[in-house]
């Protein structure tokens, strides 16, 4: 069996299952937000009475993230329904917006807060909830029905589904980051190349990355229409794991021997920094095939490219210099607004970096990842042209159905600000 299908095994209490299968699976951990935790806790409520209690109030995780910096009345109610349901279940891990416990996105913060834990089950109402799998655990996003069956019972129906193993061999180049393998592999495979099946990633040079790096390639399973993104535990993902939490967890591996859909090598020594076109994430092109394209906004941001690596890797191409378009600079979380202060590039905190540069920084949130209200930060309003470290650019995902948006590496991203158009980071790292 492969990683995923042990862990799945594990988890309906079975020797083995096998790709197609239709098992019960018990949830570790179920995690919401502030955009489908409401409905879910309606759906939890009309099933399960006005007055049920959630299956277990310690393997809950609200994460309000979406739209959080906002006056948008509908926003802020969504985030007073998860207060107040909070507050009625009495739940331990409800991270509310305006306390020191505020995080930001809740794909990193999982991360964080000791949320994932290898061999484990975490099921989120949000689709890029497969992140968690860089640890080494099952993790999918599933709707918001799925979701208020598992509040009330602590179980999901789940179709074991086959695996696509990824291997990157070599070393990796000081001018590419994991947003340019995983934007390789979508562009190989189509927005619909891995639909319902496990993306098991492999090989020394995932092993080379760090557990942030590893979280971007995860991320963007979905992008290619996986259920779930994964990598084997290794000592660095226990040594994360082990700072965060004491909970118990068991690693699994797949078997030697174990049965893949489908496997791709790839050698990142001869890969290239890649950028996805609008608009849609397979619409591939190496960076020195656009390279001059006119860009009107830069953006640093999300749970794939806000995480501290990505502004170290930013910062280091845009220290001493100035950005010559309007550069959003948007933390993931609070653990990493923090750590903007304390985090050096030859001297200069990263902080400091961003604003002398010109960069506009913004608060730890999903921001304009997904467009979002009007008066959300860094959202597009009309024809914009963005070049953006987030996971999506479908029309409208910015914000102004106008927009066009290319994603890219930080390093691209950054390369990209001090230009005004899109630029290969190779000409700008020394
Ligand atoms: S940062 Fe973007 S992709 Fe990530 S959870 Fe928020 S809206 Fe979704």
């Amino acid at each position: 069996m492969t990683i995923t299908e042990k862990i799945l095994a594990r988890h309906a209490n079975r020797d083995r299952v096998a790709p197609g299968e239709n098992i019960w699976i018990d949830v570790d951990v179920l995690m919401t937000h502030d955009v489908c935790g409401p409905p879910t806790i309606d759906i939890f409520k009309r099933e399960f009475g006005e007055n049920a209690k959630v299956w277990d109030r310690d393997k809950l995780v609200v994460m309000p993230d979406h739209y959080i910096f906002t006056a948008n009345h509908h926003a802020n109610r969504n985030v007073q329904l998860l207060r107040d349901f909070a507050a009625e279940q009495d739940l331990p891990h409800f991270y509310d917006v305006g306390t020191e416990r505020y995080k930001g996105v809740c794909h990193v913060a999982l991360a964080e807060e000791g949320f994932n834990r290898p061999g484990s089950t975490l099921i989120g109402t949000d689709s890029h909830t497969c992140t968690s799998g860089a640890f080494g655990l099952f993790s999918t996003g599933v709707g918001n029905t799925d979701a208020a069956l598992i509040m009330g019972t602590g179980k999901i129906w789940v179709k074991v589904p086959e695996t696509m193993r990824f291997v990157f061999e070599g070393t990796l180049p000081p001018y590419l980051m994991a947003k340019d393998l995983i934007l390789a592999v979508i562009g190989d495979i189509g927005c619909d190349g891995a639909t319902y099946r496990a993306m098991e990633f492999d090989g020394q040079a995932v092993y080379d990355l760090s557990m942030q790096e590893r979280m971007t390639l995860t991320n963007m399973a979905i992008e290619a229409g996986g259920k779930n993104g994964i990598i084997a535990p290794d000592e660095q993902t226990l040594d994360y794991v082990r700072a965060r939490t004491d909970a118990p967890f068991k690693t699994v591996y797949s078997d030697p021997d174990a049965r893949y859909h489908t496997e791709r090598v790839y050698d990142v020594s001869t890969m290239e920094p890649v950028v996805a076109k609008p608009h849609r994430p397979d619409n591939k092109a190496a960076v020195s095939e656009v390279a001059g394209t006119r860009l009107d906004r830069a953006y640093i941001g999300s749970c794939t490219g806000g995480k501290l690596e990505d502004f170290e890797a930013a910062a280091r191409v845009i220290k001493g210099q100035e950005v010559v378009i309007d550069t959003f600079i948007v933390p993931a979380t609070t653990e990493v607004g923090k750590a903007l202060h304390t985090t050096y590039v030859d001297g200069d905190s990263l902080y400091d970096i961003f604003e002398s540069a010109g960069c506009k920084l913004g608060q730890s949130s999903c921001a304009a990842c997904l467009g979002g209200p009007p008066d959300t930060f860094g959202r597009t309003h009309n024809t914009e042209v963005v070049i953006s470290t987030t996971n999506r650019n479908f029309p409208g995902r910015m914000g102004s159905k106008q927009a066009s948006v290319y994603l890219a590496s930080p390093l691209t991203v950054a390369a990209s600000a001090l230009t005004g158009t899109i630029t290969d980071p190779r000409e700008v790292l020394v």
